[in-house]
């Protein structure tokens, strides 16, 4: 009995001993390739939102997404309290491919609200979703709203604000 107890602990210790430490070096190693591959995921996640992004915005014309045209207030309406006349959409369209610039709409359509909000009168065609305010950097507001009456929008041009109003 003493024997095989003296003798079975140093058997034991001795071949453990080796067999673990070459273990701990492959194992460690091994785990930390694993772990690289995992930062891919993240990188998915990334992707995933980006394609939940709307990728195709809904465009009203080529150069202008309609949510550039909706009533910018802040919660009285839900952007739309009415839609967009599709004439004065093409007509800002060949406003803006006609000086090949960008082209800013500062205000769509509007609700009642958001109207009385900015100062708009009453019978404004803003309400309508038949006028816009936009302007263009780099182009007057003389040149730009030349150009808007030679697209056959009705124009009033704002020059101290530096902006015009275009409507149907
Ligand atoms: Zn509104
Ligand atoms: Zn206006």
């Amino acid at each position: 009995m003493l024997f095989l107890k003296s003798l079975s602990p140093k058997r034991a210790e001795n071949p453990i001993i080796p067999e673990t430490s070459p273990a701990e070096e492959t194992e460690p190693a091994t785990p930390e390739k694993p772990g690289e591959p995992a930062m891919p995921p993240p990188q998915d996640s990334d992707s995933a939102p980006a394609s939940t992004e709307e990728k195709a915005p809904l465009m009203a014309t080529p150069h202008f997404a309609m949510a550039e045209y909706q009533c910018d207030c802040t919660g009285y309406c839900d952007g739309w309290p009415c839609a967009m006349a599709p004439e004065l959409l093409e007509k800002i369209e060949a406003l803006r491919c006609s000086f090949g610039r960008p082209v800013i709409i500062t205000s769509g359509v509007r609700c009642a609200a958001r109207n009385e909000e900015v100062g708009g009168v009453s019978w404004s065609f803003h309400k309508r979703g038949c006028a816009a305010d936009l302007y263009c950097p780099g182009v007057s507001v003389g040149d730009l709203a030349a150009g808007a009456k030679d697209c056959g929008l009705n124009v009033l041009p704002y020059y101290s604000s530096g902006y015009i109003h275009v409507e149907i």
